[in-house]
């Protein structure tokens, strides 16, 4: 069983969003993928895939194990999900040694953490928790910045950073270009995540983006990040016909 945990040091670059469609990119490919929502102050990796309120969420589960198997929620074609509670009160007393127990009662191929901003407790349990590391970062200097010190603490913890998932690329005209950022980081860029507008349609609709348009240019890349993860040299090209509908 691999677990990746998808981090990044700083907020809004893409976490949960990749968290999410590179679940669906590898159940897609035929493995068992469960995805954990590891924002306990604020989760919304459920949201993204349609799920508002749950009843059993991970803070429960944390807090009593026996509710694990109410708290999977299983998604069309076969993600599962562990979405965090909402309310308020569910965040006292949270076990979170508890953490390594559940993942490991969990029957999957790959674990996906989708990890809280910033590198205090919560984040930290994400790092802690997983076996390899997918750093997520902007084109940006903050966020690079961020992603290193984010690297610095991966590699104290002796933990397997995978690569750098680039994304939003595409947004700004003075965006730092990829060998640069791998320069930076010391990691190989796996993939080249476009600015794609059918990703924010996809939050709107609560739908992840790799269902709701398989063939945009953000679904084909995330599928080329799964690929990379997998080690394997192959990769998709977006379709002539999906170039030509997605500037519709
Ligand atoms: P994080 O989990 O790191 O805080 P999110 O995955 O929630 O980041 O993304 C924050 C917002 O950025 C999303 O709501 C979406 O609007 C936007 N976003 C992320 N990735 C892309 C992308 N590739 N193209 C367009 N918008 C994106
Ligand atoms: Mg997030």
């Amino acid at each position: 069983m691999k677990i990746i945990s998808v981090a990044s040091g700083k907020g809004g670059v893409g976490k949960t969003t990749i968290t999410a469609n590179l679940s669906v990119a590898l159940s897609n490919l035929g493995f068992k993928v469960t995805a954990i929502d590891l924002n306990l102050t604020t989760p919304n990796l459920g949201f993204q895939f349609g799920y508002y309120l749950p009843e059993v969420g991970l803070h429960e589960i944390l807090k009593n194990l026996d509710k694990l198997e109410k708290g999977i929620y299983i998604h069309s074609e076969g993600v599962k999900v562990i979405p965090g509670n909402l309310n308020i009160e569910s965040l006292y007393g949270i076990d979170l040694s508890n953490l390594d127990k559940l993942i490991y009662k969990l029957n999957s191929d790959f674990v996906l953490l989708d990890s809280a901003a910033g590198l205090g407790r919560e984040a930290l349990a994400s790092l802690n928790s997983a076996t390899d590391i997918l750093v997520v970062t902007n084109p940006e200097i903050t966020a690079l910045t961020d992603a290193l010190r984010l690297v610095k603490i991966a590699e104290n913890l002796n933990k397997n950073i995978i690569g750098i998932a680039l994304n939003r690329v595409g947004r700004s005209k003075k965006e730092i270009k990829k060998e640069e950022v791998e320069r930076f980081l010391g990691y190989e860029v796996l993939a080249e995540i476009p600015e794609d507008k059918w990703v924010v349609k996809s939050i709107e609709e609560r739908v992840p983006v790799l269902y709701l348009n398989p063939n945009c240019r953000a679904s084909i890349e995330i599928t080329n990040l799964a690929y990379a993860i997998l080690g394997t040299t192959y990769r998709v090209k977006q379709s002539f016909w999906s170039k030509i509908f997605s500037w519709i």
